[in-house]
């Protein structure tokens, strides 16, 4: 367990090995207590003012554990983009918005909770479709039906819920999800992919919500603006997580190349062809990761609203950007470095085959990439892209 005084660095030091150590036994929940023994999940609270060294801390988490386990680091993820978007949503100059959001976040760090998050989305015969219904009971809502995705679902202390109110509009709730009666956690989404991500189906059996769940109400612009703000965060920090993987096969072909001797007696790592090869595969690691750090910055630039609506905007076509260019980059390189590395890494374990498996994740996550190329060839064929991203 984590000491008090340990710094960030030793504390991720020691999550890395929980992890290594649990994947080894197949036996995470060591390694979910560990998590919620250090400070690492509730850096949103002394950071909270300082919202680029937040994004860089973050990702680093979500970068090394996603170096062995995408799956784990996307959970991860989940909390941290949720909680950083209630830490740093830009200022509007709504006393009772800023109470509320530091009343949240200050139960979310002072009770050291863990957050999962659903949109109430299933799978159905229309993209998007809801699978919850919440009607107004008095002055209360009853919360019925599921929902495919929910990651973390067994960990998770609080559930930020998306949903619909019947005859209103959306909303969004904070639920207790150990403590509320109704809430039944389903079985994984995915029944042989992605399992350390404990992404569930969650199932709300006529759940009656008290008015303090609510969040935001309809009549309120700020739950759209969350949202909003929500997946900048859960974009760019996803992007992280993957090259997290594309780091760790990196890693795995580099000590293949150096421990495995070619028929002349010599290391590979000497053959010219495969410096060729890594040097090729660490300019685009490099290159997506500097996307991911310029998202970062300015999605760490919009302090308040109006005034930073240009940054804003700027955020999003970044964010979108990094999520596409550093998910599908990070696949390439593990597609590469498995090349390399050749049939053992499916052999007993080998990590080169969790990061294959999961890899490909990153680009079936929001925003897919159909949806951003849409909106990119849409911009570009009315003459609104961004054609110098230099002019400042
Ligand atoms: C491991 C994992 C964990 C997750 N955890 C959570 C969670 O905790 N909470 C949560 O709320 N969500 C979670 N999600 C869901 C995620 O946020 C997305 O909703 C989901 O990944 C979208 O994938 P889908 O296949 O359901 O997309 P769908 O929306 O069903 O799209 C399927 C396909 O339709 C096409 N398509 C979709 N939209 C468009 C478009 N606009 N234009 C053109 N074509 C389109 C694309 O080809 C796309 O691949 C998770 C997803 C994964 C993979």
């Amino acid at each position: 367990m984590v000491k008090t005084m340990d710094t960030f660095e030793q504390q991720l030091d020691g999550l890395g090995a929980a992890l290594e150590d649990g994947l080894a036994k197949d036996d995470l929940a060591p390694f979910w207590k560990f998590f919620r023994s250090t400070d690492l999940p509730f850096l949103c609270g002394p950071l909270q003012s300082k919202p680029r060294e937040l994004f860089s801390r973050c990702c680093e988490v979500v970068h090394r554990v996603g170096s062995h386990s995408p799956a784990a680091a996307f959970a991860i993820e989940n909390h941290y983009f949720v909680c950083a978007s209630i830490a740093t949503y830009p200022a509007t100059g709504n006393p009772l918005l800023e109470q509320a959001r530091d009343a949240m976040l200050g139960g979310i760090v002072g009770n050291r909770m863990l957050v999962a998050n659903t949109a109430s989305v299933t799978h159905g015969k229309k993209l998007g479709q809801l699978g919850t219904t919440v009607v107004k009971d008095g002055a209360k809502y009853r919360l019925n039906g599921r929902t495919a995705f929910v990651s973390l679902a067994s960990e998770a202390d609080l559930l930020i819920l998306g949903a619909l109110i019947e005859n209103e509009g959306p909303a969004l709730f904070a639920i207790p999800m150990k403590m509320t009666p109704g809430i039944e956690i389903g079985p994984f989404l995915f029944p042989s992919a992605m399992l350390d991500s404990d992404t569930r189906q969650v199932i709300f059996n006529d759940v009656l919500l008290g008015p303090e769940t609510l969040v935001s109400n309809p009549a309120s612009q700020a739950i759209q603006t969350l949202r909003e703000f929500e997946l900048l965060w859960h974009q760019t920090l996803s992007a992280a997580v993957y090259l997290g993987a594309a780091s760790g096969a990196l890693d795995e072909a580099q000590r293949f190349l150096r421990e495995t001797q070619g028929v002349d007696g010599r290391p590979l790592a000497e053959l010219d062809g495969m410096v060729t090869d890594m040097g090729r595969l660490y300019l685009d690691y490099y290159a997506a990761c500097s996307v991911v750090i310029d998202a970062g910055n300015t999605v760490s630039q919009v302090r308040s609203l109006p005034e930073d609506e240009p940054r804003l905007a700027d955020a999003f076509r970044l964010a979108r950007t990094c999520k596409y260019v550093g998910t599908r980059s990070a696949e390439a390189v593990v597609t590469a470095a498995r090349r390399i590395v050749g049939t053992r890494s499916f052999t007993g374990g080998h990590r080169m085959e969790r990061l294959s498996k999961e890899v490909m994740f990153g680009a079936l996550s929001l925003e897919v990439g159909a949806a951003v190329e849409r909106r990119f060839g849409r911009d570009a064929l009315d003459g609104t892209a961004n054609t110098c991203p230099f002019a400042s």
